[in-house]
């Protein structure tokens, strides 16, 4: 029997699809070798999950817990991703997850002289967003699902944008000559911080989960 779908040899586009997955996952493999190259100083968390997957989640930039078990999102904030996912009714494995910037930017703690997080600098993320360009082109997702600012500005290219207007909204967004569906949410530490984003955050999930539907089927 000939395939269903370009009438030639059985299963061939099934090989398609692998092919072009396999291509995904090389081209990953080799931005992530130029990412750890031009960055040997620093500890690098790169992004994880499907090359394949229709949903890119990006965050901000890697904590503590993440430089140490070298992964997005297992921290605290991880804690988030739980829910995300426990309301999406997805697994984490059939996403693909990474930051906006690929290091745990650092200051002294003025209490405890210990290294604490902070936000990253213009100057860094200028420096990082030309691999999460590539790493969104590689992938071409269906959405990307921006959480707090710092991945929203960068996606946009738009200095004002806020994701206290934009969260729990679609919009679109052309990078590099690509159109993406881009849906935004509250950063998790944000919503930790703030008890008041709790009830909105979950409101934006349902939101998300109604706008995933719209598109269809997308998680195989
Ligand atoms: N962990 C991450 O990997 N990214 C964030 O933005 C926050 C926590």
């Amino acid at each position: 029997m000939d395939c269903v779908i370009c009438e030639n040899q059985v299963g061939c586009c099934y090989l398609i699809r692998k092919g072009r997955l396999q291509l995904k996952e090389n081209l990953l493999e080799e931005l992530n070798k130029k990412i750890f190259n031009m960055h040997k100083d620093r500890e690098i968390v790169l992004g994880d999950g499907r090359a394949g997957s229709p949903i890119v989640l990006v965050g901000e930039a890697p904590g503590a817990k993440e430089v140490e078990l070298k992964k997005p999102f297992v921290g605290q904030a991880g804690k988030y991703l739980q829910d995300f996912l426990r309301v999406l009714g997805l697994y984490r494995e059939q996403l693909y997850i990474t930051n906006t910037v690929k290091f745990r930017p650092t200051r002294k703690s003025s209490k405890t002289l210990g290294e604490i997080n902070r936000a990253p600098s213009q100057k860094e993320i200028d420096e990082f967003k030309q691999y999460l360009f590539e790493e969104l082109e590689i992938i071409n997702p269906k959405v990307i699902v921006t959480l707090g600012n710092v991945p929203l500005k960068t996606v946009t290219g738009n200095e004002n944008a806020k994701v206290g207007d934009l969260h729990g909204k679609n919009i679109k967004v052309r990078i590099n000559g690509m159109v993406y569906d881009i849906f935004s949410l509250y950063h998790p530490a944000e919503v930790i911080n703030r008890r008041e984003l709790k009830e909105i955050y979950y409101n934006d999930l349902d939101a998300l989960k109604t706008f995933l539907k719209s598109k269809g089927n997308i998680i195989p």
